[in-house]
């Protein structure tokens, strides 16, 4: 019998915490032919997370915990988690269960059928008009400058099969995106839509400047399209800035009209200082990421593993 694995990462879930065991019993009655594993992992928690954690461990050994040393961030709470599993084929879901398990039976059906990415696109989201309009086009604005292709409107909730599985465990790097890392690693991928729940305990850990954040992450570690653009901007902006010289240069020789000196001067100043204020930021960006990777550290450490210090 095959194992699959569902990661779970939490911070601060104790509200959500009988949800969790309730819908992964669900999952152990309505697919029998497979065995599974839970891996809760605790991102850090300062609520009850921990305690209802080791409680489901000793309960059912089904349920496995990972408690990560601090609060790391979800995207580095699922590269733990990926290093601790067991199974053949990993499956990611939120711990507030805003992802439908009745959806998992058809990724099993695929996976069995040789995919080897089956990813879970929202048809219907239950967040917020703005949210949902500005994740929309964000996925866009991605697509457009990437040549990889990205799956649209999906989130983090995916099934992957070991290939993947081996894959993103050897992709060590610490500034993470992992939806944009499995859209690089590429292999049989295969989508199935499904409708987002509401979050039905405890609150959102994004607020805007999180998510906004995040946005930029995503980017920033998918592609460095922005350099590109920042090249491009500035070598528009001097061609632009050249002909202009010419033409004050003319109208001031051949026609002799006297040249508007402060407005011209102060939109131009402001201006480019605008572009390169900008291009310089874009330029940090990357090298923020760069200095963060050159230092090489592990990206999380482990308090314990099922109550034993790996
Ligand atoms: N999460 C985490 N570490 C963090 C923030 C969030 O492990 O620092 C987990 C959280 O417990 C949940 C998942 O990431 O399982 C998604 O978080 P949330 O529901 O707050 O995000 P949203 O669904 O609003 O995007
Ligand atoms: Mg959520």
């Amino acid at each position: 019998m095959k194992t699959v694995s569902i990661i779970i990462p939490a911070y601060n879930e104790a509200e959500s915490f009988p949800l969790i065991v309730e819908n992964m019993q669900q999952v152990l009655e309505m697919n029998p032919n497979y065995n599974w594993e839970f891996l809760l992992v605790n991102d850090g928690s300062t609520d009850a997370t921990l305690e209802c954690m080791i409680n489901q461990h000793t309960q059912d050994s089904h349920f496995s915990y990972l408690d990560l040393s601090r609060n790391y961030g979800k995207e580095i709470a699922m590269m733990a988690g990926l290093d601790y599993i067991n199974g053949d084929a990993v499956i990611f879901m939120d711990a507030d269960m805003q992802h439908p398990i009745n959806v998992i039976p058809d990724m099993l059906q695929y996976w069995e059928e040789g995919y080897d990415d089956v990813y879970a696109q929202r048809r219907t989201s239950k967040e917020t008009w703005v949210k949902k309009k500005t994740s929309q086009l964000y996925y866009r604005i991605l697509q457009d400058v990437t040549s990889i292709p990205i799956q649209i409107d999906t989130g983090d909730f995916r099934l992957l099969d070991s290939t993947c599985i081996d894959a993103l465990r050897r992709m060590r790097e610490t500034e993470r995106n992992t939806k944009g890392m499995c859209s690089w690693i590429g292999f049989h991928k295969k989508g199935i839509y499904y409708d987002q729940k509401q979050r039905v305990a405890g609150k959102s850990k994004w607020n805007f400047l999180a998510l906004l954040n995040l946005a930029l992450n995503g980017l920033t570690s998918y592609t460095t399209a922005p350099l590109r653009i920042a090249s491009i901007l500035g070598g528009a902006v001097s061609v632009v800035a050249f002909i202009y010289l010419l033409y004050i240069m003319v109208t001031t020789l051949v026609f002799s009209e006297p040249v508007q000196g402060f407005p011209t001067i102060m939109i131009t100043i402001l201006f480019l200082g605008g572009i390169q204020l900008l291009c310089i930021g874009i330029i940090g960006e990357y090298l923020g990421k760069v200095f963060k990777e050159v230092k090489n550290r592990p990206g999380y450490f482990v308090n314990s593993y099922n109550g034993e210090r790996p």
